[in-house]
């Protein structure tokens, strides 16, 4: 009689091609144009060191993804907690180029 609808509430897809719900806009800093990239808790599945404090972001801990705008590809993005990242304007612009830092 009732006829099987598949209409299931599409929210927190977490599953996926590792993807979730996310939000991404881009953001002036005094070291140029980055795109900032909101990662939920549930999105973060693994651990990323943070290259504002040095300290390990573990996984299911929101935080946010940056990587220069130039940077189509986002080859070189970062994680950051998001403190760091926003106490991160306040400090003297400086890029590192740390060969220990995971780069996705
Ligand atoms: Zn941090």
């Amino acid at each position: 009689m009732s006829p099987r609808k598949n209409r299931r509430a599409v929210s927190g897809r977490a599953a996926g091609n590792g993807g979730g719900p996310w939000v991404q806009e881009t953001e002036e800093g005094p070291d140029g144009e980055w795109i900032v990239r909101a990662v939920s808790g549930a999105g973060a599945v693994k651990a990323y060191r943070c290259p504002g404090c040095d300290q390990e972001i573990p996984p299911g801990v929101g935080h946010v993804v940056a990587w220069r705008a130039d940077d189509r590809d986002g080859e070189d993005r970062r994680h950051w907690h998001r403190p760091c990242w926003q106490a991160r304007t306040r400090r003297a612009p400086r890029v590192r180029r740390s060969r220990d830092a995971p780069r996705y």
